[in-house]
């Protein structure tokens, strides 16, 4: 019976938000100064530039920068966070991620073949956003910084599970289980669980992510669905080790390439097993798998309700994700293989959701 990922959605409107304010951690309304943040925090920098910090003064030894109670009692502390998350007087006032391109297509991998980072020396311009170069790079480190941050909150309790399954790995002991009945039941039941929980944690991420405020709860879903097991791919990549995999059902069973093939059929394991060796292998950055998860979900192209909206959220973390592999000089190969598993992540997803027992 294939399964109908929607289901596992929560219907919950509260993350459609702008992100977090730098400052304070309440809702940011737009980029102010240069920095995503709330009206409060741009009111306070607005009045405190005109020469007003100079009198600020600590009671609390400079200790309230990450007290989020304290940061908005304190204007010293509060200026001082300002200035360290880059605020500046000189940047434009504000910067909606929203503006597009006038003509903008999103690139529509499964239908034309086309390849995703053909235009690559377009993937570094996206001036069309904001005026100065220099707030392009401010606001791409931003975004770099928050999606990594949510990376690496949303699978730090994986830090232990993935030192246990290093351990394992290197004990090569092979795992053999004896596939009854009951067995079966057992395994379909523990993935069920990793679902629902991904499915969690990705809500989670896109409650907090800058950009996603305008996208509709259905094309959420759409995305969420279309790109469930690329995602997840991302988030439990590090189980994945020396061409198995090594995440623990239940901290017993390991989803090893029998039991892989055992909730699916032997077929769709492979094309997993070799799209995880794949996205394995280019050995990427905590901040380079972070942005890869806005990135897959805005790749969804067909069944959308605003497809356009979707194409400017895409082309806005594609900017920062390039600039990121720009930063770590990756190769033409690294390249061409990003463009293999960043294709052929939605057809997997299908086979997989098609062929789940
Ligand atoms: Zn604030
Ligand atoms: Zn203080
Ligand atoms: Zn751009």
């Amino acid at each position: 019976m294939p399964l109908i990922l929607e289901n596992y959605i929560p219907d919950d409107n509260s993350y459609l938000t702008h992100g977090k304010c730098r400052i304070c951690l309440e809702r940011a309304n737009s980029i102010n100064f240069g920095v995503f943040c709330c009206k409060a925090c741009k009111a306070f920098f607005m009045r405190s530039s005109t020469n007003k910090y100079k009198k600020y003064v600590c009671k609390f030894n400079q200790a309230c920068l990450n007290d989020p109670e304290k940061i908005k009692k304190c204007k010293f502390c509060r200026w001082d966070k300002c200035l360290k998350n880059g605020m500046s007087i000189n940047e434009e006032r504000v910067a909606k991620l929203k503006n597009p391109p006038n003509k903008f297509t999103q690139p529509n991998p499964l239908e034309s073949n086309q390849s995703i980072i053909s235009k690559q020396t377009d993937s570094f311009n996206c001036e069309h956003y904001v005026k100065s170069d220099h707030t392009r790079i401010l606001i791409l480190n931003q975004l770099k910084e928050i999606t990594c941050e949510l990376y690496k909150e949303n699978t730090m309790e994986f830090s232990s599970p993935v030192l246990i399954a290093n351990y394992i790995a290197n004990s090569c002991q092979k795992r053999v289980y004896n596939y009854t009945e009951e067995f079966n039941q057992f395994i379909r039941e523990e993935r069920f669980k990793v679902f629902q929980k991904h499915s969690n944690s990705i809500v989670k991420i896109l409650k907090d992510l800058p950009c996603f405020l305008n996208i509709s709860k259905n094309d959420l879903k759409t995305m969420i669905s279309t790109h469930f097991f690329p995602t997840l791919s991302v988030m439990y990549l590090k189980f994945f080790i020396n061409d198995d995999y090594y995440f623990m059902f239940d901290n017993d069973v390991q989803l090893n390439r029998d039991v892989f093939a055992a909730l699916y059929n032997v077929k769709a394991r492979d094309y997993a097993f070799d799209y995880l060796f794949t996205m394995k292998s280019l050995n990427m950055s905590e901040k380079e798998l972070g942005l890869l998860i806005p990135f897959f979900l805005c790749l969804t192209s067909s069944n959308l309700e605003n497809g356009e909206l979707v194409g400017q959220v895409f082309h806005y973390y594609k900017c920062a994700l390039f600039h990121e592999f720009k930063l770590n000089k990756r190769t033409n190969e690294f390249l061409n293989k990003f463009n293999q598993i960043a294709s052929f992540g939605p057809l997997l997803n299908k086979m997989l959701m098609d062929t789940a027992k």
